[in-house]
């Protein structure tokens, strides 16, 4: 077999295009495999597809997957069209996507590195600029968006989260079942979620059954007005009561360490994370400090003990004996004298109906959690975001459920 039809059979290249040669510059580890489209071959316009003319050629390279080590360049004399109706144009070729630098394949190779790596690393990897990489993330993000197709969940999950800066958030829909993000808005006010909601009918809306969130006065405002019968659908799911409980924690274990370190005590110092644990999950290597613990930090082990408490309303499926065990934890809470316990106690009773909704309805925390987790790792590894969009489409890529290939490629990869 000769080199041009070993790279026309590896590269898929087809009539009217043709290999027609193929370059090796081993001091450069590269390759380069020239096309070429056939002057005989009728042409048509990009835009509407009439028959047209040759006008001239065009020299293009893309970047290809690798042949062994070499890096591989596609190399095209593209030819320009004249057409009465749209001028001059650039036929489509059919191995990338228009504008693009990369062939198809390439591009998906970058997506599919790109769901295990940071932009950084993928850039380091492919040899390929920071800019070029996020171009094709941007670029699949913006493909799988308009291809997507809408469908009303029948349980949600918001939340909000902070992008970059401390107070800069954004406001992330999830379809819970099918744990898939839906929509990211910016801020997390009313009209964050109100816009979520205007993209589908009333009789769409009636079929959300539940609203899994946080405590939080927009959503459940823009959910009040938004659909029919949401008292009964507003669910405030564990994961963010437990939530506001450790936070609650850990306010009284930092004003306890205080006073324990003026008496030059400093065994509370770096335990927040001890606090955070289920006595279940508690490492092995730290259940003796634990235990230690407990018995010496009075307040803070109270405050530990009654978030615990609080966390067995959701051993029962039954709403009714949830608001029992509520209402012996709440007593004691009011009278713990821990001010942050009590300030989440009042918080809860305002909000109860929402959280034996949460009950009844049996919303559990994996997808939220699982969903807020992905999140915080994406952070992590981009070590925050350069802007709001760019934050929004990387949750999109990530969690968006999107079919992300080049069109060619698209629904033959998943
Ligand atoms: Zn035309």
């Amino acid at each position: 077999m000769r080199d041009t039809d070993l790279y026309a059979q590896i590269l898929g290249v087809e009539q009217p295009w043709r290999v027609t040669g193929v370059e090796l510059r081993s001091s450069q580890g590269e390759v380069e495999v020239s096309v070429e489209h056939e002057g005989s071959a009728p042409l048509k316009c990009p835009m509407c597809g009439a028959s047209v003319t040759r006008y001239d050629t065009r020299l293009r390279r893309w970047r290809h997957l690798p042949t062994c080590q070499y890096r591989t360049i596609l190399a095209a004399q593209v030819p320009r069209v004249r057409c009465p109706e749209h001028g001059v144009k650039t036929i489509q070729v059919p191995w990338a996507e228009p504008g693009s630098g990369f062939t198809a394949l390439f591009e998906a190779l970058v997506i599919d590195w790109l769901r295990e790596a940071s932009t950084s690393a993928v850039a380091r990897q492919l040899d390929l600029s920071w800019d070029q990489v996020d171009g094709v993330m941007q670029r699949a993000v913006e493909r799988g968006l308009a291809r997507r197709q809408l469908e009303v969940p029948r349980r949600i999950g918001v939340d909000e989260t902070s992008f970059q800066k401390r107070h800069e958030y954004v406001t992330v829909v999830a379809d819970l079942e099918g744990g898939v993000v839906q929509h990211v808005a910016d801020g997390r006010g009313k009209e964050a979620l109100g816009i979520y909601y205007e993209s589908f009918s009333e009789e769409e809306l009636a079929q959300i059954e539940t609203v899994a969130m946080d405590m939080w006065r927009a959503y459940i405002a823009a959910t009040s007005e938004a659909l029919p019968g949401a008292e009964s659908k507003i669910a405030f799911d564990k994961f963010h009561v437990a939530m506001h409980l450790g936070t609650a924690v850990d306010r009284v274990r930092r004003e306890e360490n205080r006073i324990l370190r003026e008496r030059g005590d400093d065994s509370l110092t770096n335990t927040k994370h001890l606090w955070l644990y289920h006595p279940d999950h508690l490492p092995e290597k730290s259940s003796a400090q634990f235990d230690q613990l407990v018995h010496k930090a009075l307040k803070t082990s109270r405050a530990w003990m009654l978030k615990e408490l609080a966390m067995e309303m959701w051993e029962h499926r039954d709403p009714h004996a949830a608001e029992k065990i509520f209402n012996a934890w709440y007593s004691w809470a009011i009278r713990s004298r821990l001010d942050p316990i009590k300030k989440v106690a009042r918080m809860i009773k305002r909000n109860l109906q929402g959280i034996l909704n949460a009950i009844a309805a049996g919303v559990t925390n994996a997808r939220l959690e699982g969903i807020n987790t992905v999140i915080q790792g994406l952070k992590r590894t981009a070590r925050g975001f350069r802007s709001r969009p760019r934050f929004r489409n990387a949750i999109y890529f990530h969690l968006g459920g999107l079919d992300l290939y080049p069109d060619s490629l698209a629904h033959s990869k998943s």
